[in-house]
């Protein structure tokens, strides 16, 4: 029950980035995006990998809760040293007033009586009493000095107050006030500590009805990271810079829209796809997704196949990897 040390969680993340780009190969492969953004969630442009540090303070809030709602030892020695003033993410509902402190907790008002009351608080020589404690006492508390009238009035009034709440013979409840049901969740302080993330969601990508490693190429796409030879370029590749397919230079959106090869796969798939879609799936963006991720994956894989097979019936290929997708 530790904070890791940023040394170790840069290192298992080093290890983290390394196997996502290179898996068990040696040979060393390009970071395409960058790591901060592969650890956003999907709903915010990333693949929803955790990130160590947010994910090690989650789980030690999981201890804080236990250390809050169970009873034990250890609960009472770390509470008594180290928990008396601290509210973060929990809200208490008063019933007996046993588990609450009077002053230092927000049990009446939305903010803690001595924010509410500083000067009251001051005076006050009962700083650590418990609501309990202060009913059985009849609220006879001790003050440092007699209450002058401009502070005894609203002394009386908020003593009016504590009396008009609706007390119970059962204990105080505590609840998370991170999570609707109240109770406790590590992925509720996650979420809380990643809420500030922002990205494009890529939803189309993530719901549509393709293989995974097609909807990660798709992900690297909307991220122009592919590496096609202008991206190549850009890392300090040294180069031809043109097209497998014709003279142009090779970027994304020549490789995969304005180069003849793709123009001619275009025209002939978009007219059967209006076909398939029209006929099978009218509604449609998850189809359109689906569609352009077809050809996409297909002129990479014959692209890649030329390139590293030195494959030139690939071409041919392209139309009949469609079909299979
Ligand atoms: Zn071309």
């Amino acid at each position: 029950m530790y904070l890791l040390p940023k040394t170790i969680a840069d290192t298992l993340d080093k290890q983290r980035r390394t196997f996502l780009w290179s898996g068990n190969a040696l040979k060393k492969k390009y970071h395409l995006v960058r790591w901060e953004t592969i650890c956003k969630s999907k709903k915010k442009d990333g693949l929803g990998i955790k990130n160590i540090r947010k994910m090690n303070v989650s789980l030690l809030c999981k201890w804080w809760w236990k250390l809050e709602n169970e009873d034990g030892l250890w609960q009472s020695i770390v509470k008594a040293k180290y928990m008396s003033n601290n509210q973060l993410g929990r809200s208490t509902k008063v019933r007996n007033g046993r588990s609450t402190l009077f002053w230092e907790q927000p049990w009446l008002k939305s903010k803690p009586l001595c924010v509410l009351y500083p000067v009251l608080y001051d005076l006050c020589i009962d700083k650590g009493i418990s609501v309990h404690q202060f009913i059985l006492r009849h609220a006879q508390l001790h003050f440092s000095r007699w209450l002058p009238v401009t502070l005894f009035g609203p002394w009386v009034s908020l003593i009016d107050e504590v009396y008009s709440y609706p007390f119970e013979n059962e204990e105080d409840k505590i609840s998370w006030k991170m999570h609707k049901s109240g109770g406790f969740s590590t992925r509720s302080v996650y979420d809380l500590m990643t809420s500030g993330d922002t990205g494009h969601p890529f939803s189309h990508i993530w719901k549509a009805r393709i293989p995974h490693r097609i909807k990660i190429f798709m992900w690297l796409y909307e991220n122009k990271v592919i590496l096609t030879k202008e991206n190549l370029l850009r890392r300090n590749w040294q180069g031809d810079p043109s097209c497998y397919f014709c003279p142009n230079d090779e970027n994304m959106n020549h490789l995969f829209f304005t180069c003849p090869i793709a123009k001619v796969i275009w025209g002939m798939n978009l007219d059967q796809y209006k076909i398939w879609i029209e006929h099978w799936l009218p509604s449609g963006r998850p189809v359109y997704t689906f569609c352009v991720a077809a050809v996409c994956w297909a002129i990479w894989k014959r692209r890649n196949a030329v390139c590293f097979e030195k494959n030139h019936y690939a071409i041919l290929l392209i139309f009949c990897c469609m079909l299979v997708l």
